[in-house]
Parts: structure tokens; sequence; C-alpha cells
């Protein structure tokens, strides 16, 4: 590992406007950005991926209904008429409040910014709730990476299962899938392994029965989809055993390894389940960009690591900093794509009303446009208001209200195309998995410094010293042709 350290480069401003510098590019980061499109100002959005990602439809990725594509379209592609925003690569490391600077880094590349509005919408990660180490045994699903390593060990799961069945081996924990949480990720994700095991995959193997598969879905809570209220919870646990999900409530899951998961009932039972593949829908952690923001502001962070913002969504002291979405603790709101929806444009408003000398607007209220979630194909249970729907008609909402919001014209239609394969039909369009996807990102966890020692850091790579390198190789491999063909190691061929 070179020792290499890069300087900082400081990015140069596109011009004298006022410079918004809006972090992530999910729900938050892009309708914010996407709201200051007429405003006079420069929009940086510096974001670690590349994508727009549509999380509420990650478990149709790794169920292999969708492609990836569809729910991550290009950032760049989606802002590309938007004149005033440039878009930028980097995983931000440090927000200088004083400064008023963001720094971020990608392979290597250490860039600063600097801002005189700041919108910080880096969402949340998965919660292990101080086990994670379960993380390698069970993924959760807040990405791209996690949908397709999920997609991988189901299907890879079913394969494994064919083979140990042909040679006459017990199968039943390759057979057994287990979902941790039955918030709606959960519910829909038991539900899909559900539908693939018992209706997508029953004609494709010959030693094993798919239809014996067992999906089991544990939650430490007494019902599921808690927020929904009891009576729609109960809908929706009597329509996943329907489908044939083991659901197992008031559960808490103690210990996940390798071949499977222990549980602790509220009496004190303890159960173990053997399965190999395991998801983790349960818990979720604010970006560790909140504890850096806290730690300069005195605001408070409550356990899951989320901000206490003003009632304007502004950090105490520092009016020209904004968080929304899943960072932020007000008011109860829920971690749900409009809060960060409404907060971005919210605070892409006062920019601009401030730029033009309006007067505050009141504070943020978030108008709750509803919930809902699936359970299997043509079954959704919606709380619209004091509204409750179940079944066909609340599956039909789902399926409106997700076309669009799902990014783009052509990302819709095949969104649909697949949806009218998967339901209509029984097929799943997108089932191919490779070994590099459930494997890689353990690779990359082994190097040092992850993906960064897999590239040169810019002015580390030194050509003569290379080439003396690359001489130095073939000299040595000159030597060791020498010495075994004279015999003095190995055998003359
Ligand atoms: C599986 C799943 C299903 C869901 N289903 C629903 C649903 O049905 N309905 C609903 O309303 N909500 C749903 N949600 C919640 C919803 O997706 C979130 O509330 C919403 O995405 C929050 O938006 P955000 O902008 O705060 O964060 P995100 O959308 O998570 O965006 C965060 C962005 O910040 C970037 N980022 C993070 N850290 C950094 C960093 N250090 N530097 C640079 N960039 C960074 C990320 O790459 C990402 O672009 C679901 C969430 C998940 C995970």
């Amino acid at each position: 590992m070179s020792s290499h350290q890069p300087e900082d480069r400081v990015a140069e401003r596109r011009s004298d406007r006022h410079h918004v510098v809006v972090i992530g590019s999910g729900f938050g980061g892009l309708f914010g950005t996407s709201a200051l499109k007429r405003a006079d100002v420069d929009v940086t959005m510096i974001a670690k991926t590349t994508h727009h990602l549509f999380q509420p439809l990650l478990y149709q990725v790794a169920t292999g209904i969708l492609s990836e594509g569809e729910i991550a379209p290009p950032t760049r592609e989606i802002l590309a008429r938007q004149k005033n925003a440039q878009v930028l690569l980097g995983e931000v490391t440090g927000i200088d409040l004083e400064a008023q600077t963001v720094t971020s880094h990608v392979l290597g590349r250490e860039t600063v910014h600097s801002y005189d509005s700041l919108i910080v919408a880096a969402g949340a990660g998965q919660s292990y709730f101080g086990n994670d180490h379960f993380a390698v045994y069970a993924p959760g699903m807040k990405s791209i990476d996690d949908a397709l390593e999920l997609r991988g060990r189901i299907f890879g799961a079913f394969e494994l299962a064919e083979l140990g069945a042909s040679r006459g081996e017990n199968v039943d924990h390759l057979l057994t899938f287990v979902v941790v949480g039955a918030g709606p990720t959960g519910v829909e994700m038991a539900g899909q392994i559900a539908e693939l095991a018992h209706r997508t995959l029953k004609r494709d193997f010959r030693a094993i029965n798919t239809r014996t598969a067992r999906v089991v879905l544990v939650d430490a809570a007494p019902q599921v989809l808690p927020p929904f209220g009891a009576r729609l919870g109960d809908w929706t646990k009597r329509g996943l055993e329907r489908l044939g999900v083991e659901v197992m409530l008031g559960a808490m899951v103690t210990d996940v390894d390798e071949r499977g998961l222990t549980v602790k009932f509220k009496d004190d039972r303890v159960e173990r389940v053997d399965a190999v593949t395991k998801v983790w829908a349960a818990g979720v952690q604010a970006s560790p960009l909140a504890r850096t923001l806290a730690e300069q502001t005195g605001a408070p962070l409550d356990r899951s690591g989320r901000i206490g913002v003003n009632p304007d969504l502004t950090l105490p002291g520092h009016p020209e900093v904004f968080v929304v979405g899943d960072m932020i603790s007000l008011d109860n709101l829920p971690g749900v794509a409009q809060v960060a929806i409404q907060g971005a444009k919210y605070a892409a408003k006062e920019i601009q009303g401030r730029l033009h000398g309006k007067p505050a607007q009141k504070p943020f209220k978030y108008f709750d446009k509803g919930s809902m979630a699936t359970i299997s194909r043509f079954k959704a249970v919606a709380v619209i208001g004091k509204v409750r729907l179940t079944g066909f008609v609340a599956w039909l909402m789902w399926l409106a209200v997700h076309l669009v919001y799902i990014t783009g014209f052509k990302n819709r239609v095949s969104a649909l195309g697949h949806w009218f394969v998967s339901f209509l039909g029984r097929g799943r369009s997108e089932r191919t998995a490779t070994e590099q996807q459930i494997f890689a990102r353990t690779a990359l966890a082994m190097l040092d410094r992850g993906a960064t020692d897999l590239v040169s850091a810019p002015g580390e790579y030194d050509a003569a010293a290379e080439l003396a390198r690359r001489e130095e190789l073939e000299a040595n491999a000159a030597e060791e042709v020498r010495l075994t063909d004279s015999h003095v190691r190995g055998v003359k061929v």
C-alpha cells in the first residue's frame, strides 16, 4: 500500500452566483436540485453513487422482477437539461460548517467544495442494532449492491438445493428463506420469495419441489406493518400465511450465522431456524454525516442517529444549512420518500426566497399522502388519511403511484412490461445473477482501502518505477525458466 497522501483539491466555482451544494442523489437530493432549476444559483450535487435509487422497488430487483437500471437511472441523465446543476461523484467525508466547505472522496481523489447554502440529504443505512457482523450473512436492502447480492443468493439457493437433492443430500436449509423485519420492505420481500417458490419456479427444477420451500418472516414486534394499524396488520398477516409464509412475531433475532439464525420469543423460548438465505429488513441508522453536524452544532441525535433540526429544517446557528429526509428527527416524521421530497422542496424554496429578500416561510409541515405495501400480486394494503384499503383496489393504487414515481418515461414503460410478465404471467425477466455479485463485496472488504487499492491515486503513478519493476519481474521470470530448464528446480519438460 502506498503512503502517498493525495493533496486537497479545491473545486473551482463555476460563476459568482450563489452556490448551493446538495449532498445525495436520493429523493431529497434529486428533488431539492430539481426545485432549484429556475433559481439564479449554481447547484453542485455530490453523491457516492452515480444513480438516483428508487428504494421502494429494491425488493423487485432482488426477486428478479425488475432490472437495476429501471429503478436506478443515472442522475446525470435525469439532470442533463438542468443547466445550472453539476453532478459530481464522491463520498462526502467531512463538512466544515465554519469554513462552509464539504470534502468528498472518490478512489483516492479528495475534493473540497465551498458553498453558500447546503442541503444535506444523505439518507440512512441499515442498522443491525449493534450486531454489524450479521450483515455478512443477512444483507440489508438499501442499495443496488444489496439487491443484486440478494438476487444471487435467493436464486443460487434453489440451484444448490437442486444439486444437493440430486446427490441425495438434505437441502432443507437451502430451501428455507428468512426475512427479518415485518415492515413494508420485509412483507413485500417475504411475499415475493413465496410467489417465486410456489408459482414462478415450480416447473423449473427436477430434483426439488420448490413449493415445499419454507419462507419465514420474523419480527420482535407483536404485529406486521405496525404503522398501518392492527386491522390492516392482521389482514396482511393472514394474506401472507395464505401465500405460505410463516409469520413469527414477538421473536427477537439473537444470532445470525452462515447456516441460519436463532430467535428468542417473549416467553424465553429459543428457536433455531436453519436457513442459508437471510434478508435483513429490520432497522435504519442515519448517515454518519448527521453525527458530524451534531458535533459542530450541539444538535441532538436520536437512537437511530438522526439529527434534531429547527422547524425550518436548518441547523441550530446555521441558517444556510438544511438537512432533509431520512437523516432528520423532527415531530416524529417517518422515514419515507415524501418527507424527503417535501423537505427538499421546502429548503429550495427558502434558498430562492432569501435571494429575493422574501420573508422566511412558515415552519416545514409534512403533508401525509398515505402509505401502502404489497403482499403479493393483486394484493396490497393502503392507508390514506382515515381511509383503509385492502386487496385489488389497494394494489391498483400501488401500481399507479409507483408508475408515476419511477423516474423517466422509458423506465416506466419497461417496468410496466416486466410487471405484465410477472403478474399476469408467471415469469421473472431478471433472473440473471453472477458469482461476482454475490462475493465481490466481501472480496473488496478484504482490501485495506477497498477499491482504492485497485487504482493509483493521482500523482501516485511513477512510470520509471513501474518500468523498473516490470524489468525486475521479467528478469525473475527468465531466471525461473533457466533454473527449471537446467534441472536445478522442477522437471524439464
Ligand atoms: C427497501 C426500502 C423500501 C422503501 N419503501 C418505501 C415506500 O414504499 N414508500 C416510501 O415512501 N418510502 C419507502 N422507503 C423509504 C424511502 O426510500 C426513504 O425515506 C427515502 O429514500 C429518503 O430519502 P433521502 O433523500 O433522505 O435518502 P436516500 O433516498 O436514501 O438518498 C441518500 C443519498 O445520499 C447518498 N449518500 C449517502 N451518504 C453519502 C455521502 N457520505 N456522500 C455522498 N453521498 C451520500 C446516497 O448515495 C443517496 O444518493 C423505502 C426504503 C427502503 C430502503
